[in-house]
């Protein structure tokens, strides 16, 4: 093949704006990704060693270099790809800049290796911080191998500076996510330590989403298709019900390139308006195709930013395809916020649990005394599954409630049922503590009001249930593990690779909680044995939320790690107001928040309690 690299004239060089091109491990994945989808490439490789931080090798079976090429591929402002300022403005390939390469090389030990041909006869380049060690023919395969070792070896700032491998090993997953599903023609696998995160065969759009989120994405996808003479859209949104709390599978990608667009996110989410909660994200994957001369993909060094010359139109064309994509396929009209969430839990958890729980049936995530209740379809971190000891205070006329004991004998059952469930999954409170109290009454649903020698104590019910559940977590954690409660079934919850990732970073924190994660293979983790704080019927979305909620900043491992962990599942876990608490739970959580190291605030920060003194009152009375 002939020699295809040619220096930038300096004006066109110029042009570009120079930027930071490498900014942590993930930055490297990205530039040599995307050189080897340039390349033509059918399979790429992508390894990597403790993050990134030591080793980021990309193996790819594209056209490969020549010598010459090869040794120029690593000049700054060396790129095959455009030859002219006007070329920019007709981009068809990821790069164009030409010094990812350069820049890489000044920065690691870079070794590459790459044959253009299919004699075996190629090239090996070793640079150093930008010093050439060695170029040497060698036998290879057509294509690239690129590896880069012990990044930013003479920034030590740089280096010190870069976040834990989970951390770094989450901005590389994303990269990867990215570019991977901006291209499901080409099969793409990665490895980290070792470890196969994906492996992801040549497919087509759904198939590729499907297998980097995992199965259970399948069925909440909705596609969207629009061609007008401004732009084509294609991909999918995930269902209303799947919209979460937090960012994540949001994909914007223009002609085949990511990019990030709050103000395209927002014409989405105006597709969803009335169908989510206002602080719900949609997920969704969208595809742009439009004139490559109609957007300026320029302005910004890592390029995930980009330029419309219409960006109205667009903003327009996506919200009304997105609309009517939504209504088409009939997801509008089974958004019911007073249905039923039981009924459309994520994973399949309601049949694992009616299948093999019979007695969890009954009662245990059933809330008898809430009455005000609109949950809204899907959301499970709205759902109330706190159960308290003692046995029910009131005959309660909800037919519903009534409806699932269908089958039982006499009502009298209920508190002995109550108490069975509770053996089972382990009350909140020791009832022994509760002997002599003030008496405690419970104020809307909302806050547990008692007395104090000086006075009142209003006490917020949530926040307080957050404080106690924080320290016996953090307690777990970090000092002594938790009790764990035995399933006789198993749980198991099917998990997307990255959930997976996520789930083995966190496993040492929850293990201590309590939680028993017997086998984790591909998908499925296995859980059988759980904290006695939390009940067998919560278990699963309680995983889901933490590992939804983490997904974005998952801190390095120890008290950092243990607090968010503990702070997670007291938010899932704690009693929500509307809940309704017996008088027995009433005196439990009083008597247990001022147990606690620091009683008077939430693990979030907020006051737990106010008083009321007699001379305020009596101040009041004047
Ligand atoms: P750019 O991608 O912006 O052109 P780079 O510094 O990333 O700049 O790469 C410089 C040149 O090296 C590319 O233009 C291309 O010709 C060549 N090159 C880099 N990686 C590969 C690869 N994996 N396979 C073939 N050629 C490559
Ligand atoms: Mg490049």
């Amino acid at each position: 093949m002939a020699d295809i690299i040619q220096l930038l004239p300096d004006h066109v060089a110029n042009q570009i704006a120079a930027g930071e091109v490498v900014q942590r491990p993930a930055s490297v994945v990205k530039e040599l990704l995307e050189n080897a989808i340039d390349a033509g490439s059918t399979h790429i490789q992508l390894i990597v060693k403790e993050a990134g931080k030591t080793l980021v090798q990309v193996v790819d079976d594209g056209k490969g270099m020549s010598e010459t090429d090869a040794r120029l591929s690593f000049s700054r402002h060396a790129t095959s790809k455009i030859r002219s300022a006007e070329d920019l403005f007709r981009l068809d390939t990821k790069g164009f800049r030409g010094e990812a390469l350069a820049s890489i090389a000044a920065i690691a030990h870079v070794e590459m290796n790459t044959s253009d041909n299919d004699d075996m006869i190629g090239t090996s380049i070793r640079i150093e911080g930008g010093k050439l060690i060695s170029q040497e023919a060698t036998a290879c395969a057509r294509g690239t191998s690129m590896l880069v070792k012990n990044l930013f070896f003479n920034i030590p700032a740089r280096r010190n500076f870069l976040k834990s491998n989970a951390v770094e090993l989450r901005h590389i997953i994303d990269e990867f996510q990215r570019v991977a599903l901006a291209h499901p023609d080409i099969a793409f696998d990665l490895f980290n330590n070792g470890n196969e995160l994906f492996k992801l065969p040549a497919a087509n759009i759904r198939q590729r989403i499907v297998h980097i989120f995992g199965n259970k994405t399948n069925e909440r996808l909705v596609p969207v298709q629009e061609e007008t003479e401004v732009v084509a859209i294609s991909g999918f949104v995930l269902k209303p019900e799947y919209a979460k709390k937090t960012r994540g599978e949001q994909f914007f990608f223009v002609n085949n390139r990511f990019i990030k667009s709050p103000y395209l996110h927002h014409a989405i989410g105006a597709a969803f308006e009335g169908l989510i909660k206002e602080q719900n994200h949609p997920g969704y994957f969208i595809f742009l195709d439009v004139d490559p001369g109609s957007i300026d993909i320029n302005i910004h060094p890592t390029k995930t930013e980009i330029k419309f010359d219409d960006e109205h139109t667009i903003y327009a064309i996506i919200r009304s395809a997105v609309k009517h994509s939504l209504g088409q396929f009939n997801v509008a009209p089974i958004l019911d916020f007073d249905r039923d969430a039981n009924l459309d839990t994520p994973y399949d958890y309601n049949k694992a649990v009616s299948a093999k729980m019979p007695t969890i049936e009954v009662d245990s995530s059933f809330n008898p005394f809430r009455e005000e209740t609109p949950v809204s379809g899907g959301q499970t971190s709205e759902r109330k599954t706190t159960h308290f000891g003692g046995s029910f205070q009131s005959k309660s006329n909800n037919a519903s409630w009534e409806n699932l004991y269908v089958g039982l004998e006499e009502k009298e059952e209920f508190s002995s049922i109550e108490l069975e469930s509770e053996e089972v999954t382990g009350s909140l409170f020791d009832d022994e503590s509760t002997a002599t109290e003030s008496p405690t009454y419970q104020l809307h649903k909302k806050y547990i009001v008692t007395t104090i020698k000086s006075g009142l104590v209003i006490i917020d019910q949530r926040r307080a249930h957050q404080r106690v559940l924080y320290e016996e977590f953090l307690k777990n954690i970090t000092v002594q593990r938790g009790l764990s409660q035995q399933l006789l079934f198993p749980l198991k919850m099917n998990l997307s690779p990255t959930e997976m990732s996520l789930l083995m970073e966190l496993k040492q924190s929850l293990e201590s909680t309590g939680f028993v994660f017997s086998s984790t293979e591909g998908e499925a983790v296995e859980i059988t044995g759980i904290p006695v704080n939390v009940s067998e019927s919560e278990t699963t979305i309680v995983l889901d939320q933490l590992l939804s909620d983490l997904q974005n900043d998952l801190p390095e491992r120890g008290f950092s790690q243990a607090d968010m962990v503990a702070r997670m599942l007291c938010k899932s876990l704690a009693v929500r107001s509307g809940e309704h608490l017996n008088q027995t739970s009433q005196q439990a959580l009083v008597n247990n928040l001022f147990a606690t190291k620091q009683p008077d605030i939430s693990p979030f920060n907020k006051p737990t309690f106010i008083t009321l003194t007699v001379d305020e009152i009596d101040k009041r009375f004047l």
